[in-house]
Protein backbone atom coordinates (compact mmCIF):
# COMPACT_ATOMS: atom_id res chain seq x y z
CA UNK A 1 0.00 0.00 0.00
CA UNK A 2 1.42 3.47 -1.00
CA UNK A 3 1.44 6.23 1.93
CA UNK A 4 1.48 10.03 1.09
CA UNK A 5 2.41 12.29 3.67
CA UNK A 6 0.99 15.96 3.35
CA UNK A 7 2.41 18.38 5.70
CA UNK A 8 0.16 21.26 6.53
CA UNK A 9 1.80 24.79 7.68
CA UNK A 10 2.92 27.78 5.89
CA UNK A 11 5.70 28.32 8.42
CA UNK A 12 7.22 24.78 6.69
CA UNK A 13 6.99 26.44 2.85
CA UNK A 14 8.62 30.11 4.58
CA UNK A 15 11.34 27.41 6.23
CA UNK A 16 10.54 28.70 9.41
CA UNK A 17 10.92 25.08 10.66
CA UNK A 18 12.21 22.06 9.26
CA UNK A 19 9.46 19.39 8.41
CA UNK A 20 10.50 16.43 11.05
CA UNK A 21 6.91 15.41 10.98
CA UNK A 22 7.00 14.09 7.86
CA UNK A 23 10.87 12.89 8.70
CA UNK A 24 9.10 10.85 11.50
CA UNK A 25 6.65 9.39 9.62
CA UNK A 26 8.71 8.57 7.09
CA UNK A 27 11.09 6.82 9.15
CA UNK A 28 8.44 4.05 10.48
CA UNK A 29 6.07 3.60 7.55
CA UNK A 30 8.85 0.40 6.36
CA UNK A 31 8.49 -1.35 9.73
CA UNK A 32 4.43 -1.78 8.40
CA UNK A 33 5.46 -2.44 5.12
CA UNK A 34 4.16 0.48 3.64
CA UNK A 35 5.67 1.98 0.29
CA UNK A 36 5.65 5.87 -0.23
CA UNK A 37 6.73 8.01 -3.26
CA UNK A 38 5.12 11.04 -2.96
CA UNK A 39 5.28 13.88 0.23
CA UNK A 40 3.86 17.24 -0.04
CA UNK A 41 4.06 20.39 1.72
CA UNK A 42 1.22 22.94 1.54
CA UNK A 43 0.59 26.35 2.99
CA UNK A 44 -2.71 27.13 5.28
CA UNK A 45 -5.01 28.02 2.44
CA UNK A 46 -8.43 25.73 1.84
CA UNK A 47 -7.96 26.00 -1.93
CA UNK A 48 -4.87 25.07 -2.31
CA UNK A 49 -4.96 22.46 0.41
CA UNK A 50 -8.23 20.59 -1.89
CA UNK A 51 -5.79 20.51 -4.90
CA UNK A 52 -3.08 18.74 -2.95
CA UNK A 53 -5.30 16.52 -1.44
CA UNK A 54 -6.76 15.68 -4.60
CA UNK A 55 -3.56 14.86 -6.18
CA UNK A 56 -2.35 12.82 -3.20
CA UNK A 57 -5.87 10.38 -3.46
CA UNK A 58 -5.02 9.95 -6.90
CA UNK A 59 -1.76 8.21 -6.70
CA UNK A 60 -1.54 6.67 -2.79
CA UNK A 61 -3.79 4.75 -1.01
CA UNK A 62 -3.72 6.19 2.39
CA UNK A 63 -2.90 9.89 2.75
CA UNK A 64 -1.65 11.13 6.08
CA UNK A 65 -2.19 15.21 6.78
CA UNK A 66 -0.39 17.11 9.37
CA UNK A 67 -0.75 20.22 11.04
CA UNK A 68 -3.61 22.40 11.07
CA UNK A 69 -5.61 20.75 14.15
CA UNK A 70 -5.55 23.76 16.22
CA UNK A 71 -8.51 25.84 17.08
CA UNK A 72 -7.67 29.03 15.30
CA UNK A 73 -8.69 30.11 12.25
CA UNK A 74 -6.03 29.49 9.95
CA UNK A 75 -6.32 25.38 11.15
CA UNK A 76 -8.37 23.97 8.57
CA UNK A 77 -7.08 20.41 7.63
CA UNK A 78 -10.18 18.65 9.57
CA UNK A 79 -12.56 21.34 7.63
CA UNK A 80 -10.78 21.37 4.12
CA UNK A 81 -10.75 17.27 4.06
CA UNK A 82 -14.41 17.47 5.57
CA UNK A 83 -15.18 19.28 2.66
CA UNK A 84 -13.16 17.28 0.28
CA UNK A 85 -14.87 13.84 1.15
CA UNK A 86 -18.09 15.59 1.64
CA UNK A 87 -19.02 14.82 5.48
CA UNK A 88 -20.26 16.52 7.82
CA UNK A 89 -18.13 17.74 11.43
CA UNK A 90 -19.79 15.95 14.37
CA UNK A 91 -18.80 16.40 17.40
CA UNK A 92 -17.60 13.40 19.82
CA UNK A 93 -18.69 13.24 23.37
CA UNK A 94 -15.68 11.42 24.55
CA UNK A 95 -13.13 13.60 22.84
CA UNK A 96 -15.00 16.85 24.26
CA UNK A 97 -15.00 15.50 27.65
CA UNK A 98 -11.18 14.39 27.49
CA UNK A 99 -10.82 18.17 26.32
CA UNK A 100 -12.21 19.40 28.61
CA UNK A 101 -10.44 17.55 31.26
CA UNK A 102 -7.19 18.20 29.87
CA UNK A 103 -8.11 21.68 30.29
CA UNK A 104 -9.55 21.99 33.15
CA UNK A 105 -6.19 20.08 34.51
CA UNK A 106 -4.10 22.80 33.34
CA UNK A 107 -6.42 25.37 35.04
CA UNK A 108 -6.94 26.57 31.15
CA UNK A 109 -10.18 28.61 29.95
CA UNK A 110 -12.14 26.46 27.57
CA UNK A 111 -13.21 29.18 24.99
CA UNK A 112 -15.76 28.39 22.47
CA UNK A 113 -13.45 27.26 19.42
CA UNK A 114 -12.22 24.56 21.65
CA UNK A 115 -15.14 22.45 20.76
CA UNK A 116 -13.61 23.08 17.24
CA UNK A 117 -11.11 20.72 18.10
CA UNK A 118 -13.39 17.66 18.89
CA UNK A 119 -15.60 17.74 16.12
CA UNK A 120 -14.96 15.00 13.13
CA UNK A 121 -16.23 14.26 9.95
CA UNK A 122 -18.84 11.51 10.27
CA UNK A 123 -17.41 7.83 10.09
CA UNK A 124 -13.67 8.74 11.91
CA UNK A 125 -11.70 6.08 13.83
CA UNK A 126 -10.41 8.57 16.32
CA UNK A 127 -6.92 8.83 18.13
CA UNK A 128 -6.54 10.44 21.44
CA UNK A 129 -4.45 13.02 21.94
CA UNK A 130 -2.60 12.20 25.66
CA UNK A 131 -0.23 15.02 25.06
CA UNK A 132 -2.55 18.39 23.72
CA UNK A 133 -6.06 18.85 22.97
CA UNK A 134 -6.74 17.67 19.76
CA UNK A 135 -7.28 14.39 18.42
CA UNK A 136 -6.13 12.83 15.02
CA UNK A 137 -8.38 10.25 12.98
CA UNK A 138 -8.55 7.98 10.53
CA UNK A 139 -11.25 7.84 7.67
CA UNK A 140 -12.09 5.51 4.66
CA UNK A 141 -14.21 6.41 1.88
CA UNK A 142 -14.27 5.24 -1.61
CA UNK A 143 -11.20 2.83 -1.20
CA UNK A 144 -8.93 5.28 -0.27
CA UNK A 145 -8.08 6.36 3.64
CA UNK A 146 -7.08 9.41 5.02
CA UNK A 147 -5.72 9.98 8.34
CA UNK A 148 -4.94 13.16 10.00
CA UNK A 149 -2.73 14.51 13.01
CA UNK A 150 -1.79 17.32 14.87
CA UNK A 151 1.57 19.29 14.07
CA UNK A 152 3.53 19.70 17.20
CA UNK A 153 5.78 17.28 17.21
CA UNK A 154 5.47 15.97 20.66
CA UNK A 155 1.94 15.20 20.18
CA UNK A 156 2.53 13.47 16.48
CA UNK A 157 4.82 11.20 17.35
CA UNK A 158 3.50 10.01 20.45
CA UNK A 159 0.50 9.44 18.52
CA UNK A 160 2.37 7.90 15.43
CA UNK A 161 2.99 5.39 18.04
CA UNK A 162 0.07 4.89 19.86
CA UNK A 163 -2.67 5.23 16.99
CA UNK A 164 -1.09 5.60 13.54
CA UNK A 165 1.73 2.07 13.48
CA UNK A 166 -1.23 0.06 15.01
CA UNK A 167 -3.78 1.59 12.01
CA UNK A 168 -1.19 0.49 9.34
CA UNK A 169 -0.17 -2.35 10.62
CA UNK A 170 -3.95 -4.11 10.81
CA UNK A 171 -4.51 -2.39 7.28
CA UNK A 172 -1.72 -4.80 5.52
CA UNK A 173 -1.69 -7.68 8.13
CA UNK A 174 2.14 -7.42 7.58
CA UNK A 175 4.84 -7.50 10.16
CA UNK A 176 8.02 -6.45 9.36
CA UNK A 177 10.61 -6.21 12.53
CA UNK A 178 13.83 -4.45 12.58
CA UNK A 179 16.76 -4.36 15.22
CA UNK A 180 19.52 -1.38 14.94
CA UNK A 181 22.84 -2.24 15.40
CA UNK A 182 24.93 1.11 16.02
CA UNK A 183 28.79 1.04 16.18
CA UNK A 184 31.65 3.39 17.00
CA UNK A 185 34.78 4.35 15.68
CA UNK A 186 34.54 2.15 12.53
CA UNK A 187 33.65 3.81 8.91
CA UNK A 188 30.92 3.12 6.75
CA UNK A 189 33.14 1.30 4.29
CA UNK A 190 34.80 -0.52 6.32
CA UNK A 191 32.14 -2.14 8.32
CA UNK A 192 30.75 -2.50 4.84
CA UNK A 193 33.94 -3.93 3.62
CA UNK A 194 33.90 -6.54 6.62
CA UNK A 195 30.82 -7.51 6.60
CA UNK A 196 30.50 -7.93 2.45
CA UNK A 197 29.20 -11.28 2.38
CA UNK A 198 26.30 -11.08 4.72
CA UNK A 199 25.57 -7.59 3.37
CA UNK A 200 24.90 -9.52 0.16
CA UNK A 201 23.71 -13.00 0.53
CA UNK A 202 20.92 -12.11 3.20
CA UNK A 203 17.76 -13.77 1.52
CA UNK A 204 15.27 -12.64 4.49
CA UNK A 205 16.87 -10.64 6.61
CA UNK A 206 17.71 -7.36 4.91
CA UNK A 207 20.97 -5.39 6.40
CA UNK A 208 20.70 -1.66 5.61
CA UNK A 209 23.96 0.62 6.64
CA UNK A 210 23.26 4.14 7.72
CA UNK A 211 26.17 6.71 8.26
CA UNK A 212 26.10 8.81 11.21
CA UNK A 213 28.65 11.31 13.19
CA UNK A 214 31.60 9.35 13.91
CA UNK A 215 28.84 6.63 13.95
CA UNK A 216 27.57 3.75 11.95
CA UNK A 217 24.61 2.00 12.43
CA UNK A 218 23.28 -1.37 10.49
CA UNK A 219 19.62 -1.48 10.77
CA UNK A 220 18.51 -5.28 10.12
CA UNK A 221 14.63 -6.18 9.12
CA UNK A 222 12.80 -9.14 8.66
CA UNK A 223 8.66 -9.15 7.28
CA UNK A 224 7.08 -11.99 9.60
CA UNK A 225 4.78 -14.47 8.72
CA UNK A 226 1.75 -14.81 10.80
CA UNK A 227 2.33 -16.75 14.06
CA UNK A 228 6.15 -16.28 13.50
CA UNK A 229 9.09 -15.06 16.15
CA UNK A 230 11.12 -12.45 15.11
CA UNK A 231 14.22 -13.42 17.23
CA UNK A 232 15.54 -16.67 15.96
CA UNK A 233 15.48 -14.95 12.27
CA UNK A 234 17.46 -11.35 13.83
CA UNK A 235 19.90 -13.37 15.98
CA UNK A 236 22.11 -15.47 14.01
CA UNK A 237 22.57 -12.17 11.83
CA UNK A 238 23.41 -10.17 14.57
CA UNK A 239 25.81 -12.76 15.62
CA UNK A 240 27.74 -12.90 12.92
CA UNK A 241 28.19 -9.30 12.93
CA UNK A 242 29.56 -8.90 15.97
CA UNK A 243 32.10 -11.92 15.21
CA UNK A 244 33.48 -9.48 12.65
CA UNK A 245 33.24 -5.66 14.35
CA UNK A 246 31.87 -6.78 17.91
CA UNK A 247 34.06 -4.41 19.49
CA UNK A 248 33.20 -1.09 18.00
CA UNK A 249 29.33 -2.16 18.85
CA UNK A 250 27.99 -0.17 21.60
CA UNK A 251 24.52 -0.32 21.36
CA UNK A 252 20.95 -2.74 20.23
CA UNK A 253 18.65 -0.55 20.09
CA UNK A 254 18.45 3.32 20.25
CA UNK A 255 20.32 4.81 22.43
CA UNK A 256 23.07 7.29 21.59
CA UNK A 257 27.15 7.21 22.72
CA UNK A 258 26.44 9.40 25.71
CA UNK A 259 23.93 7.40 26.46
CA UNK A 260 25.33 4.38 26.67
CA UNK A 261 28.37 5.65 28.78
CA UNK A 262 25.67 7.18 30.90
CA UNK A 263 24.17 4.24 31.75
CA UNK A 264 27.39 2.10 31.92
CA UNK A 265 28.26 4.57 34.75
CA UNK A 266 25.79 4.20 36.80
CA UNK A 267 25.27 0.31 36.44
CA UNK A 268 29.08 -0.09 37.67
CA UNK A 269 28.56 2.64 40.32
CA UNK A 270 31.63 4.38 38.94
CA UNK A 271 32.21 8.17 39.07
CA UNK A 272 33.59 10.54 36.35
CA UNK A 273 35.02 14.30 36.50
CA UNK A 274 35.80 16.15 33.28
CA UNK A 275 39.37 18.08 32.20
CA UNK A 276 37.91 19.72 28.81
CA UNK A 277 39.76 22.70 26.68
CA UNK A 278 38.90 22.53 22.96
CA UNK A 279 35.12 21.07 23.94
CA UNK A 280 34.62 23.68 26.26
CA UNK A 281 31.99 21.63 28.92
CA UNK A 282 30.43 20.05 25.73
CA UNK A 283 30.94 16.51 27.31
CA UNK A 284 29.83 17.75 30.76
CA UNK A 285 26.55 19.28 29.25
CA UNK A 286 26.02 16.36 27.42
CA UNK A 287 26.47 14.57 30.31
CA UNK A 288 24.01 16.55 32.35
CA UNK A 289 21.69 15.93 29.76
CA UNK A 290 20.73 12.43 31.19
CA UNK A 291 18.48 11.68 33.94
CA UNK A 292 20.04 10.05 37.11
CA UNK A 293 23.79 11.17 36.04
CA UNK A 294 24.32 13.46 39.50
CA UNK A 295 25.15 9.91 40.89
CA UNK A 296 28.06 9.70 38.59
CA UNK A 297 29.62 12.62 37.54
CA UNK A 298 31.23 14.84 40.07
CA UNK A 299 32.42 17.72 38.48
CA UNK A 300 33.92 19.29 34.96
CA UNK A 301 36.09 22.15 34.56
CA UNK A 302 36.89 24.13 31.55
CA UNK A 303 40.51 24.62 31.45
CA UNK A 304 41.31 26.63 28.31
CA UNK A 305 44.50 28.71 28.96
CA UNK A 306 47.86 26.77 29.90
CA UNK A 307 47.51 28.75 33.02
CA UNK A 308 44.53 26.69 33.83
CA UNK A 309 46.37 23.66 32.49
CA UNK A 310 48.86 24.01 35.15
CA UNK A 311 47.15 25.44 37.88
CA UNK A 312 43.85 23.70 38.23
CA UNK A 313 45.35 20.34 37.05
CA UNK A 314 48.78 20.21 37.99
CA UNK A 315 50.10 20.21 33.92
CA UNK A 316 53.98 20.49 34.32
CA UNK A 317 55.72 23.27 32.92
CA UNK A 318 58.02 21.29 31.19
CA UNK A 319 55.02 19.52 29.11
CA UNK A 320 53.51 22.70 28.16
CA UNK A 321 56.61 24.06 27.03
CA UNK A 322 58.27 20.82 25.26
CA UNK A 323 55.15 19.44 24.11
CA UNK A 324 52.74 22.10 24.54
CA UNK A 325 49.16 22.09 25.34
CA UNK A 326 48.02 19.95 22.23
CA UNK A 327 49.42 16.84 23.19
CA UNK A 328 49.71 13.20 24.26
CA UNK A 329 51.48 14.09 27.35
CA UNK A 330 49.20 16.87 28.17
CA UNK A 331 45.82 15.30 27.86
CA UNK A 332 47.28 12.09 30.43
CA UNK A 333 48.46 14.71 32.68
CA UNK A 334 45.12 17.22 32.48
CA UNK A 335 43.31 13.59 33.15
CA UNK A 336 45.27 12.51 36.00
CA UNK A 337 45.00 15.82 37.56
CA UNK A 338 41.53 16.19 37.33
CA UNK A 339 41.21 12.74 38.71
CA UNK A 340 43.02 13.28 41.88
CA UNK A 341 42.03 16.81 42.20
CA UNK A 342 38.33 15.08 42.63
CA UNK A 343 38.91 12.18 43.67
CA UNK A 344 36.86 10.33 40.91
CA UNK A 345 37.25 7.12 39.81
CA UNK A 346 37.77 8.07 35.90
CA UNK A 347 38.68 11.33 34.48
CA UNK A 348 38.72 12.16 30.82
CA UNK A 349 40.17 15.09 29.68
CA UNK A 350 40.42 16.95 25.95
CA UNK A 351 42.96 18.93 24.26
CA UNK A 352 42.82 20.46 20.54
CA UNK A 353 42.75 22.43 17.63
CA UNK A 354 39.09 22.88 16.71
CA UNK A 355 39.51 25.80 14.30
CA UNK A 356 39.58 27.34 11.80
CA UNK A 357 42.72 29.40 13.06
CA UNK A 358 45.77 28.17 15.15
CA UNK A 359 46.39 25.17 13.55
CA UNK A 360 50.15 24.74 12.30
CA UNK A 361 51.80 22.21 9.91
CA UNK A 362 52.98 20.23 13.03
CA UNK A 363 49.84 20.17 14.38
CA UNK A 364 47.19 21.29 12.43
CA UNK A 365 43.53 21.98 13.22
CA UNK A 366 41.47 18.79 13.71
CA UNK A 367 44.44 17.65 15.91
CA UNK A 368 43.04 16.40 19.17
CA UNK A 369 43.65 14.30 21.98
CA UNK A 370 41.62 12.54 24.50
CA UNK A 371 42.70 10.85 27.69
CA UNK A 372 41.29 8.87 30.51
CA UNK A 373 42.84 8.48 34.00
CA UNK A 374 41.14 5.14 35.74
CA UNK A 375 41.56 2.97 38.60
CA UNK A 376 44.17 0.82 36.65
CA UNK A 377 45.24 2.68 34.17
CA UNK A 378 45.75 5.65 32.23
CA UNK A 379 45.64 6.50 28.51
CA UNK A 380 45.72 8.97 25.69
CA UNK A 381 44.67 8.97 22.01
CA UNK A 382 45.23 11.16 19.10
CA UNK A 383 42.69 11.71 16.49
CA UNK A 384 42.70 13.90 13.23
CA UNK A 385 39.67 14.92 12.87
CA UNK A 386 38.19 16.89 9.56
CA UNK A 387 35.38 19.13 8.99
CA UNK A 388 34.23 22.67 10.81
CA UNK A 389 35.05 23.33 14.17
CA UNK A 390 31.46 22.08 15.64
CA UNK A 391 31.92 18.26 14.05
CA UNK A 392 35.60 18.39 15.57
CA UNK A 393 34.19 19.14 18.57
CA UNK A 394 31.82 16.82 18.92
CA UNK A 395 33.77 13.94 17.54
CA UNK A 396 36.43 14.82 20.19
CA UNK A 397 33.89 14.27 22.98
CA UNK A 398 32.34 11.21 20.99
CA UNK A 399 36.03 10.15 20.97
CA UNK A 400 36.41 10.59 24.64
CA UNK A 401 32.59 8.84 25.80
CA UNK A 402 34.05 6.11 23.46
CA UNK A 403 37.53 5.36 25.26
CA UNK A 404 35.97 5.76 28.52
CA UNK A 405 33.24 2.61 27.76
CA UNK A 406 35.74 0.75 26.68
CA UNK A 407 37.69 1.32 29.80
CA UNK A 408 34.29 0.59 31.82
CA UNK A 409 33.90 -3.02 30.15
CA UNK A 410 37.32 -3.55 30.89
CA UNK A 411 38.47 -3.52 27.16
CA UNK A 412 42.58 -3.70 26.95
CA UNK A 413 43.25 0.06 26.13
CA UNK A 414 46.95 1.06 24.99
CA UNK A 415 47.63 4.69 23.58
CA UNK A 416 46.49 5.20 20.58
P1 LIG B 1 -1.99 23.58 17.44
O1 LIG B 1 -3.11 22.97 18.19
O2 LIG B 1 -0.76 23.80 18.30
O3 LIG B 1 -2.36 24.77 16.61
P2 LIG B 1 -1.94 22.10 14.97
O4 LIG B 1 -2.27 20.66 14.86
O5 LIG B 1 -2.93 23.09 14.47
O6 LIG B 1 -1.51 22.39 16.44
P3 LIG B 1 -0.05 23.57 13.53
O7 LIG B 1 -0.80 24.79 13.97
O8 LIG B 1 0.06 23.32 12.08
O9 LIG B 1 -0.63 22.27 14.18
O10 LIG B 1 1.39 23.54 14.14
C1 LIG B 1 1.62 23.71 15.52
C2 LIG B 1 3.11 23.74 15.74
O11 LIG B 1 3.63 22.44 15.48
C3 LIG B 1 3.87 24.64 14.78
O12 LIG B 1 4.09 25.92 15.25
C4 LIG B 1 5.18 23.94 14.63
O13 LIG B 1 6.05 24.34 15.65
C5 LIG B 1 4.84 22.50 14.80
N1 LIG B 1 4.71 21.82 13.50
C6 LIG B 1 3.65 21.84 12.66
N2 LIG B 1 3.86 21.08 11.59
C7 LIG B 1 5.09 20.55 11.74
C8 LIG B 1 5.89 19.67 10.95
N3 LIG B 1 5.45 19.17 9.80
N4 LIG B 1 7.11 19.34 11.41
C9 LIG B 1 7.55 19.84 12.59
N5 LIG B 1 6.85 20.66 13.37
C10 LIG B 1 5.63 21.03 12.96
MG1 LIG C 1 -2.42 25.34 14.70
Amino acid sequence: MKVEIVSVGTELLMGQIANTDAQYIASRLGEVGMDSFFQQTVGDNQARLLQTIDLAASRSDIVVLTGGLGPTPDDLTKETLAKYLDLPLREDPASRRAMEAWMRGRGRQITPNNYKQVAFPEGALIFPNERGTAPGFALEKDGKRFVVLPGPPNELTHMVDRSLMPYLQGLTGEKIVSRTLKFFGIGESALAYALDELLQGQDRVTVAPYAGLGEVSLRLSVKLLEGEEAAPLLDPVEQKIRDVAGQYLYEVGKRSLPEVVGSLLLEKGCTLALAESCTGGMIASERVALPGISAALLEGVVCYSNQAKRHRLGVSEETLQQEGAVSRACALEMAQGERRASGADYALSVTGIAGPDGGTEQKPVGLVYVGLAGPALSVARELRLGGDRQRIRRLSMLNALDLLRRALLGQALQDA
